[in-house]
């Protein structure tokens, strides 16, 4: 899946971008519904990549201790192999109470009528929209202020709180390094870089590390 800000992404669509928002959720639901049950959809059908499939290795390699800390909404990290991924956006795979904050398993097809087993609220995609709060920013602070090595990949660097982790760790001492098909926002602030496709550039990298 292509990211969301590259050019042809789904948020150039400026219409996209409002539905992602607590108030176009509530202003136009089942629009909103329609637009991640098409993204469950498509996620279903693709398979992890290399890169993906690199990281698990190198997560899974007993010398290595490595937080895979994500952006993406999907299940590709675990379906790669990968354990214990924070998703500081969330994902679209969780249904979300918009009253009481039950979870539970989305259904491949969320809409109006899908309601909360608890206490009958709107259901909702349980993903961190514009103007919400990042998921999991306490663990997320600690594994990279304790990190010797802080790499950042295939992200833009614009949506902040992540487009400032690499300052955060490289202030606590860490090495930083990007990958990414072109330098991002945030490009001045990392020691190294290497750009290319992630499908590349990233199991190239994990090769290297693991020897
Ligand atoms: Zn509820």
């Amino acid at each position: 899946m292509g990211t969301f800000r590259d050019k042809g992404g789904l948020w150039e669509n400026a219409d996209l971008m409002e539905l992602a928002t607590p108030a176009g959720f509530a202003r136009r639901p089942a629009d909103c519904h329609a637009f991640y049950n098409m993204r469950r959809a498509k996620v279903r059908s693709c398979q992890p990549n290399t890169a993906h499939l690199a990281l698990a290795a190198l997560q899974q390699d007993p010398r290595a201790d490595v937080t895979l800390i994500t952006q993406n909404v999907d299940d590709l990290h675990e379906r790669a192999g990968s354990h214990h991924v924070i998703h500081m956006h969330g994902t679209h795979l969780v249904a979300l109470c918009a009253v009481c904050d039950a979870r539970w398993p989305a259904p491949e097809v969320m809409d109006v009528d899908t309601r909360c087993t608890s206490c009958g609220g709107p259901a909702r995609p349980d993903v961190v929209w514009f103007g919400e709060t990042p998921y999991h920013m306490e663990r997320i602070a600690q594994a990279v202020a304790a990190a010797d090595l802080f790499v950042a990949v295939g992200t833009s660097g614009i949506v902040y709180p992540a487009a400032g982790l690499v300052r955060r760790a490289a202030k606590a001492g860490a090495r930083t390094l990007e990958l990414n098909l072109e330098p991002s926002k945030r490009a001045s602030d990392f020691d190294d870089a290497r750009f290319g496709p992630a499908t590349v550039v990233v199991p190239e990298w994990v090769s290297e590390v693991m020897g």
